[in-house]
């Protein structure tokens, strides 16, 4: 039977309504932080806005107090909503490593035997505005990350745009949530000042009529004080949060790069001036989601990499061990990410007669430790000359394939 992409998913997401809905592994806190919110917004609404409504009749404007609690009230889940409960801008993983990256190279041993390895450079250069930026590859999704990109371990997906996960609304943030989560902090904290403030009203509204005492006051309505101290504390959390997030958006940075800049002290190459920066946050098109949860899985066809050297080891693997040995390096893979040196040893000395072998790229055998050092992509190239023609069209063809999706993984970013 078919399965559905979000059924066969990697990542630590769990999904509602058939994957129509996508949240993080900590969605668990997503009902606490609803309580926050709507708990002192029903009891203001219940002990200060109906009392102040019947303070200020025959006019409406008590009625309005209430009607504006309870539709910003509406407004800030509406956003919480679209925080949590959306795709926050992950990367699809690859099933493979991309193979237009994987580099060919043949060492040679003490005793004469050469060996080709298969390896993929830890890292890449890209040009962004006119300058390098490094971008690191992801064993785990098995992709360079596009800038700004960053794999988050809560979540085990690579993000775009990672800002950081948030455990209030137990979700990444990302390119496709971040303007949703700042509204959703600048809201409540609006939300915070309107409630104090009218509790605050009312403590003078019954000041007035009693000509009472403030203490008085606060004695007739208990709630409206707790309302204001709740308030008050939460201010500091949400106006806080706020004020550093403009400071975020008006120089173009996540708060993942907040924390590296500062300890690199590099510099921001994606700030475009303070108002370009605010525009980009808020008035660029939304990116749409590179994931279809609901869409079935896709059979892959089986991937081959002919090599005109004498294969060692493989041959003849049958279905179930290759699919043993699959499972077996997407697990080393995710348990240290410096694993990361596909080796494929051949026989040099039997290599004088060269048989054309098929080699399943899943049987590269994963190597020792040892970090395979930052290559970059055109150094690769020397090592094709080694080769005959023939493989090198073979390995160029599927080289074509994969750059087509690692375009499309790519894009936009
Ligand atoms: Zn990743
Ligand atoms: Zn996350």
């Amino acid at each position: 039977m078919a399965i559905r992409v979000y059924e066969a998913w990697k990542g630590s997401n769990k999904f509602l309504f058939g994957g129509r809905l996508i949240l993080g592994p900590d969605a668990w806190s997503l009902p606490f932080t609803l309580l926050l919110i709507i708990t002192p917004v029903t009891l203001f609404s219940v002990f200060v806005a109906t009392h102040l409504r019947h303070e200020f009749l025959p006019s409406n404007a008590g009625d309005a107090i209430l009607v504006v609690a309870i539709l910003f009230t509406v407004f800030v889940l509406i956003l919480l909503f679209l925080t949590s409960a959306r795709d926050p801008g992950i990367v699809p993983r690859n099933s493979h490593p991309p193979e237009e990256e994987l580099c060919y190279d043949t060492t040679v041993s003490s005793d004469g035997r050469q060996t080709p390895t298969v390896q993929i450079p830890r890292t890449k250069e890209v040009i962004v505005y006119g300058v390098s930026v490094r971008v690191k590859y992801c064993d785990t999704c098995m992709l360079y990350r596009p800038p700004r990109c960053s794999h988050c371990s809560i979540c085990n997906n690579c993000v775009e745009r990672f800002d950081h996960h948030c455990p209030w609304v137990g979700q990444c943030i990302g390119v496709r949530n971040y303007r949703f989560f700042f509204m959703f902090v600048a809201s409540a904290t609006l939300l915070c000042i309107y409630v104090f403030s009218m509790s605050a009203l009312y403590i003078k509204v019954l000041m007035d009529n009693h000509q009472g005492t403030v203490w008085r006051a606060m004695r007739e309505s208990p709630w409206s004080v707790m309302l204001m101290i709740y308030c008050f504390i939460s201010l500091w959390f949400v106006g806080g949060l706020t004020g550093f997030h403009l400071y975020l958006i008006s120089t173009n940075q996540t708060t993942y790069e907040n924390f590296r800049y500062r300890s690199d002290n590099r510099i921001n190459v994606y700030n475009r001036g303070c108002s370009n920066n605010f525009l980009e946050i808020f008035c660029s098109k939304g990116k749409p989601s590179r994931n279809d949860f609901r869409a079935f899985v896709k059979e892959e066809p089986p991937r081959s990499v002919t090599l005109a050297t004498t294969w060692q080891g493989a041959e003849g693997a049958e279905e179930e061990n290759r699919e043993e040995r699959r499972q077996k390096v997407e697990d080393d893979l995710d348990i240290d990410e410096d694993i990361m040196k596909l080796q494929q040893r051949s026989n040099a000395e039997e290599g004088s007669n060269q048989v054309d072998h098929k080699v399943d790229i899943d049987q590269l055998r994963v190597g020792s430790n040892e970090r395979a050092p930052t290559i970059r992509s055109e150094a690769r190239h020397g090592n094709w000359g080694t080769r005959s023609n023939a493989q090198e069209d073979v390995v160029a063809g599927s080289s074509v394939r994969e750059s087509r999706s690692y375009a499309a993984a790519e894009e936009g970013r």
